[in-house]
C-alpha cells in the first residue's frame, strides 16, 4: 500500500494549506470508511447527499489514522489535527492513484467486458501467480472508487496488478484506463447489461473498447473474436498496440480443440499447445475466460504447458457457478450472483449439457437493467428452452414472470411456475426436489435468489 510522508501526499494532490507541523507524519495505506481505519491511514471523507465524512475525521484520527483530508467547501476544518484541504475528495482520491500509479514499477492488466470480468481477473491473477507477485482487485472493486483504492492498496514490490474495470456509462472505462494506464487489457465480451444507459449494444462496445485508450504504448489487447462488434472496430485508432483474439471459432488466436464437462468443471485441449487443461469450474463459457487469462500470461512469458498448474488453484468470488448440495441430495448450481440475457443463456446451456441427472429445473429471475427491451429479453429466454433437456421451470419477480411466459409456450403449461413470492416458490420447489435433480438458481444481484438457495441447503 502506498506510504509516502504527508508532505509527499500533499504535494501529489496539490493540498492547499500549511502543514508545517504535521509534515513528516508518516501516510500508510488509505480509508474511506471511518470503521475500517487502521494505524497510520489517511482517511478520505466524501461529502454524499446525505451523510458527510467529514463529521467522522476526528474519530478517525483518535482511532489511529496518521492524517485525513478535507474538502474546502465544508467550514470550520480542525487546523489543530493532520489534515489536507483539497477542492475535491473524491478527484484529490483518484489523483493520488494516478500518481502513485506512475511512480511504481508495477506491470498493470486492466480487464473489462459485460460479463465474466471478475472471473476473468481471478483466473488471469491465479496464472501469472506461477511466476509473479501478484495483487487483484477484491471483490467488485471495480469503480471510479474502488479502482483507485485497489491502486492505493499496491504494495512496492507487486510485480503484476490485475484490476476489473467496471461501468454504467460512456467514459466511465476511458477514465479507470487512463488511471491505470495498463500494459495488458482484456474485453471479456459484449452483452446486454447497461442497455438502459447506453442504448445499443453497438453503445456498450464502444464503451468497452475504451479500455484501449489507456493501454501503453507497445501493449497487449486480448478481445473476445467471436464478437463482430469488437472485431469492426479494432481497425481504427489502433496505434502502436498488439491485438489478440480468443473464442469458440478458429479464426481466433487461442481457441478450444476438445472440451470435455466434467462433474465439477472443464478439461480442454488448445490449438497452441499439446498439454491438456483442467478447469475446476462449471460452464464452457468459464473455458472462454480461461483463454483469454491465458493469452495474458503467455504475453508475460509463462509458456502454456505451465499454466494446468495455475488454472487448478483457481477459485471465484461467491456465488458464481457454485456448485452446492441440498437438503434431498440434489445438486443446486447457486448463480445468483447476477444475470443478463448472455449469462442466463450460458448457464442454461451448462445446466442442459450436463450428463448424469434425471430432472432438471430452473430457478430464474428478474434480469434487471435492461431497458425498453426488458420483457422481450426475458420472453426469450424462456421460449428458446429445450423441452427435452429442461424438465421445470420456476420463476420469480415480475420480469420473471415474462421468462413463464415464453416457457410455457416451449415447454407446455403443467411444466412452469411463476412466483412472486419466494417463500411460495421455494414450498412449491421442495415438492418436486429428488436425489437425481440438478437446480440452476440465477436472477440479477437485486433479486437475491441466494435467499432460495440457503434454504434448500443442508444445513
Ligand atoms: P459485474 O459486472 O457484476 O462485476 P462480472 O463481469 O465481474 O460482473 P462475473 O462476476 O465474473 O462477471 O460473472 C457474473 C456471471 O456472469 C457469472 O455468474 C456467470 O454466470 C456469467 N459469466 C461469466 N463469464 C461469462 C462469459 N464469458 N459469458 C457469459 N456469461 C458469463
Ligand atoms: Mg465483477
Amino acid at each position: 500500500m502506498i506510504k509516502r510522508s504527508l508532505k509527499q501526499i500533499s504535494e501529489m494532490i496539490s493540498a492547499k494549506n500549511d502543514l508545517s507541523p504535521f509534515a513528516d507524519v508518516m501516510i500508510k495505506g488509505v480509508s474511506i470508511d471511518s470503521r475500517k481505519i487502521e494505524q497510520g491511514h489517511l482517511f478520505i471523507p466524501f461529502k454524499g447527499e446525505r451523510s458527510d465524512g467529514h463529521i467522522f475525521v476526528e474519530e478517525s484520527i483518535r482511532k489511529g489514522a496518521a492524517a485525513a483530508l478535507w474538502q474546502s467547501d465544508v467550514p470550520n476544518p480542525p487546523t489543530h489535527l493532520p489534515i489536507l484541504i483539497v477542492d475535491n475528495c473524491q478527484v484529490a482520491l483518484q489523483e493520488l492513484a494516478r500518481k502513485y500509479r506512475k511512480e511504481l514499477p508495477v506491470k498493470v492488466v486492466g480487464i473489462t467486458g459485460s460479463n465474466g470480468k471478475t472471473t476473468t481477473k481471478d483466473m488471469t491473477a491465479g496464472l501469472l501467480a506461477i511466476q509473479y507477485k501478484v495483487q487483484k482487485t477484491e471483490g467488485n472493486y471495480n469503480n471510479h472508487i474502488g479502482l483507485p483504492l485497489t491502486v492505493l492498496g499496491l504494495h512496492e514490490d507487486t510485480e503484476i496488478a490485475v484490476l476489473e474495470m467496471g461501468m454504467s456509462g460512456k467514459g466511465e472505462i476511458e477514465f479507470l484506463t487512463k488511471l491505470a494506464r495498463p500494459d495488458a487489457v482484456v474485453i471479456t465480451n459484449i452483452g446486454e447489461s447497461h442497455l438502459l444507459d447506453l442504448g445499443s449494444r453497438e453503445g456498450i462496445a464502444e464503451a468497452k473498447m475504451e479500455i484501449l485508450k489507456g493501454l501503453q504504448d507497445g501493449g497487449l489487447a486480448v478481445l473476445h473474436g467471436d464478437e463482430p462488434l469488437l472485431m469492426e472496430r479494432i481497425h481504427r485508432d489502433q496505434g502502436n498496440i498488439k491485438i489478440q483474439t480468443f473464442g469458440r471459432n478458429d479464426t481466433n488466436d487461442l481457441y478450444p480443440i476438445e472440451i470435455h464437462q466434467l462433474d465439477k468443471g472443464n478439461q480442454f485441449t488448445i490449438n497452441a499447445s499439446n498439454s491438456s487443461f483442467e478447469l475446476p469450474v462449471l460452464g464452457t463459457h468459464n473455458i472462454l475466460n480461461a483463454l483469454a487469462s491465458m493469452l495474458i500470461a503467455k504475453y508475460f512469458s509463462i509458456p502454456f504447458e505451465k499454466m494446468n498448474e495455475g488454472l487448478a488453484r483457481i477459485k471465484l468470488t461467491n456465488m458464481r457457478m457454485e456448485l452446492v448440495e441440498g437438503k434431498h441430495g440434489e445438486k443446486i448450481i447457486n448463480d445468483a450472483y447476477n444475470a443478463s440475457p448472455t449469462s442466463m443463456m450460458a448457464a442454461i446451456e451448462l445446466v442442459s449439457n450436463l450428463q448424469g441427472y434425471e430432472q432438471k429445473i430452473l430457478v430464474l429471475g428478474d434480469m434487471l437493467e435492461l431497458g425498453p427491451q426488458e420483457e422481450q429479453y426475458h420472453l426469450q429466454i424462456g421460449a428458446g428452452l429445450n423441452a427435452d433437456q429442461i424438465d421445470l421451470v420456476f420463476t420469480y419477480g415480475q420480469l420473471g414472470g415474462h421468462i413463464a411466459k415464453g416457457a410455457r409456450a416451449a415447454l407446455g403449461e403443467q411444466r412452469v411456475y411463476a412466483f412472486t413470492d419466494k417463500a411460495e416458490l421455494i414450498q412449491e420447489l421442495e415438492q418436486h426436489l429428488c436425489e437425481q435433480t440438478l437446480v440452476l438458481v440465477k436472477a440479477s444481484r437485486g433479486m437475491k435468489l441466494e435467499e432460495i438457495v440457503i434454504s434448500l441447503q443442508k444445513s
